[in-house]
């Protein structure tokens, strides 16, 4: 009996995992035609300052809209992008139009505030960055300090090729933000070290603020890592009052969520942005 059940279960097993690389072939073919289809578009979530909760930038989350499957969240489909490579193409071209977005926002009198863009560690690594990051900026006449880009810890893994990029965009003008921080390998000595202007709690932390007093510590940890380093931080997936009051109360500079907003569509973000 328990054997039957444990072949069974490995039949379950060998069909999912079919499945799987059915559907992971799949989307890498689609992915290949959605750039030429235009099927990628932008999606805007709004940052506030925490205390005053004041406008102070947003954050680019680029969404897929698969002609069967309709809207495909980054989740799905960003990790196969960098399996295959095709995310330097997909990652530059997100670059590209939220630069000219933003220069046509400030150009439109928006507050001068920020757009922060996500590059995938696997972009990051090619030292070509700086100079695609250089030409986009030149050629959407886009203000270097309004560019900020997000990357996540697991840059620390190459530490001696990621300071030269990371120095070098730097004296571009752009800002440098450590995604999901708390999350990853990094040991502070690196961070102290690296020339970054914010530190982004991750929303593992913030979603359970009230649940315990060990991940209150680490949140507090890294607020006053960030003032210490003299940068800014600011705080992910922030839903409710409760924990807002709680992250301005640990003098957190930023915060970013459903609370205040979902990622909206360029004609919903400017709606909102308009009557805020
Ligand atoms: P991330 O950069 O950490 O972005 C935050 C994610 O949290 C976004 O998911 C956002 O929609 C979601 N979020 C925002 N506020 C809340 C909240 O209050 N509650 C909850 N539960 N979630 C919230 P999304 O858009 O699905 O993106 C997921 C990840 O995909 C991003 O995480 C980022 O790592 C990656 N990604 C998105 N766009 C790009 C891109 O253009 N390039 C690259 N390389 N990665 C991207
Ligand atoms: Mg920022
Ligand atoms: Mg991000
Ligand atoms: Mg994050």
């Amino acid at each position: 009996r328990a054997k039957s059940n444990g072949s069974d279960s490995f039949e379950l097993y060998k069909r999912e995992m079919r499945f799987q690389l059915n559907e992971k072939f799949q989307i890498e073919n689609d992915l290949r035609k959605a750039l030429e289809r235009g099927e990628f578009s932008l999606y805007f979530q709004p940052q506030f300052d925490a205390r005053s909760q004041r406008y102070c930038g947003e954050e680019v989350l680029v969404r897929w809209n698969h002609p069967d499957e309709g809207l495909i969240s980054p989740g799905k489909f960003i990790s196969i992008a960098e399996e295959t490579g095709l995310i330097n193409t997909i990652g530059e071209w997100v670059l590209r139009e939220a630069c000219f977005q933003k220069k046509k926002w400030i150009d439109n009198g928006f507050p001068a505030v920020p757009v922060s863009v996500n590059l995938s560690t696997k972009q990051f690594l090619k030292r070509s960055i700086v100079e695609i990051v250089s030409d986009i900026l030149q050629a959407s006449e886009l203000p270097p300090h309004l560019l900020e880009l997000e990357v996540t810890e697991s840059i620390t893994i190459d530490i001696q090729r990621t300071s030269d990029s990371l120095k070098r965009l730097q004296s571009l003008g752009v800002q440098i933000s450590l995604d999901d921080f708390g999350t990853g390998y990094s040991s502070l000595q690196y961070v102290s070290q690296l020339p970054i202007q914010e530190l982004k709690i991750d929303q593992s932390f913030v979603r359970n603020i009230g649940n315990g007093k060990h991940n209150e510590g680490i949140i507090s940890m890294i607020i006053n890592l960030a003032h210490f380093l003299k940068i800014s931080v600011i705080a992910e997936g922030v839903e409710t009052k409760e924990q807002l009051d709680y992250l301005v109360g640990l003098k957190c500079d930023k915060v970013q969520g459903y609370y205040f907003s979902k990622p909206l569509s360029v004609v919903d973000f400017e709606r909102l942005i308009n009557n805020w």
